[in-house]
């Protein structure tokens, strides 16, 4: 049929920009693996505390498969609401200090779901540019006024206030945590300073700081010492909690909102038993000892230490740079695309995954290197190692 031949032709200049992109077999969630039938050190998985392979959470999924069934059978307004998710939604808000939480069946739609319910055409939203994809397009969707400011410039975010703020009903104010192609933090403080200063809603993206940062890994608001300030911290249960789908943590009626406005929660099956029962167990190992936390962390501390004096010589070929991160994300930046694609390549011919990241995903080449609680010593020496051999 002539009415889907664009299709072949769309694919056609995805090739011709180096941009196509094609799904790699893996055979499970473990600091190795087999990546399309080689055997590989993973450090590409965002299972950070190594759960979504721990027998605790495997157990409390069978058992709630046995107890619920394998589906929720209906949206949670009509029948699909379960016991187990009070408990996981009650055990979030505990861990997170706030009145309530909603779980969503993916932290995308949870993005997606709350933003669109909180603002519309009415509005503002003032957004970090290397905010997450489901932000971006939970913004472009909710049909609000959408400015951009540069990647954690507070200044700029400021003078977009002053320009902007008194034209519009609400503003909502939106960035990642911990920024996932880059591994650096937000600026909460300032972010929250100017959120009060100029009646702001502020969003902030734990998906990579829940179970990270933070005493009790509650995320980055427990790291810079935020909780008392009135936030809407979404975050997923698909990193560090091993397990599927998203949350938002917040102020009673902030939940209790959602539950009557955001779409992206009443319109869909509630998240299944087996998700549900195994983020909870996942929340329940976290809040009960900081020892796979505190092993992730030394591990992120042994591979930054290796590689900072490595990476220091700019005179070598590669002009290898590591960019400044606080999470267990570390991205080496390199020049090109092609050198890149490159090194990515030689690291998977000595067993390494760590892919290469290139535009337009972000506006600089890298290799984006995640650490894991559960990768041994010697595999992050092995690491080191191989990205010496290729900056030699
Ligand atoms: C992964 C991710 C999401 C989406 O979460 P899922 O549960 O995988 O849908 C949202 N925001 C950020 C910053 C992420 O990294």
């Amino acid at each position: 049929m002539a009415a889907y031949d664009w299709l072949q032709k769309a694919l056609t200049t995805v090739h011709k920009a180096n941009w196509y992109r094609s799904v790699k077999l893996m055979d499970g969630p473990g600091p190795t693996g087999v990546l399309n039938g080689q055997e590989v050190l993973n450090f590409a998985s965002n299972d950070y505390l190594g759960l979504a392979g721990d027998p605790r959470l495997a157990e409390a999924a069978i058992a709630a498969i046995h107890t619920y069934g394998t589906g929720s059978t209906g949206s949670r307004l009509l029948s699909g609401h379960r016991l187990i998710h009070e408990q996981l939604e009650r055990a979030i808000a505990t861990w997170k200090q706030t009145d309530a939480a909603i779980v969503y069946s993916s932290g995308y739609l949870a993005n997606i779901g709350t933003i669109t319910a909180l603002v519309n055409q009415r509005d503002l939203i003032l957004a970090d540019t290397y905010n997450h994809a489901s932000l971006k397009n939970g913004a472009r969707l909710s049909g609000a006024t959408l400015h951009e400011f540069g990647h954690a410039n507070v200044a700029e975010l400021q003078t977009l206030l002053d320009t902007h703020r008194a034209h519009h009903r609400r503003c909502l104010l939106v960035t990642d945590s911990v920024f996932s192609m880059d591994g650096d933090l937000c600026p909460l403080p300032d972010l929250i300073a100017l959120a009060e200063q100029y009646d702001c809603m502020l969003l902030i993206d734990e998906a990579h700081g829940t179970g990270v940062l933070g005493t009790t890994g509650a995320g980055c608001v427990e790291h810079f010492g935020c909780r008392e300030a009135e936030l809407i911290q979404m975050g997923t249960l698909s990193k560090a909690l091993g397990s599927l789908g998203g949350y938002v943590a917040g102020s009673a009626n902030l939940i209790d909102y959602l539950r009557n406005r955001s779409t992206g929660w009443i319109y869909t099956t509630g998240l299944s038993p087996a998700d549900t029962a195994a983020a909870l167990a996942a929340v329940e190992i976290i809040q009960e000892g900081s020892e796979l936390r505190s092993q992730l962390w030394q591990r992120v501390t042994q591979l930054k230490q290796a590689l900072t004096p490595q990476l220091a010589a700019k005179d070598k070929p590669l002009k290898m740079q590591l960019l400044p991160s606080e999470s267990p994300i570390l991205c080496v930046q390199m020049p090109t695309p092609a050198s890149v694609l490159q090194a990515s390549q030689q690291l998977l011919d000595q067993g390494i995954f760590a892919p290469a990241i290139r535009p337009p995903t972000v506006p600089t080449s890298r290799i984006r290197i995640s650490v894991m609680a559960t990768h041994q010593p010697e595999q992050i020496d092995q690491l080191t190692d191989a990205l010496a051999c290729l900056n030699s």
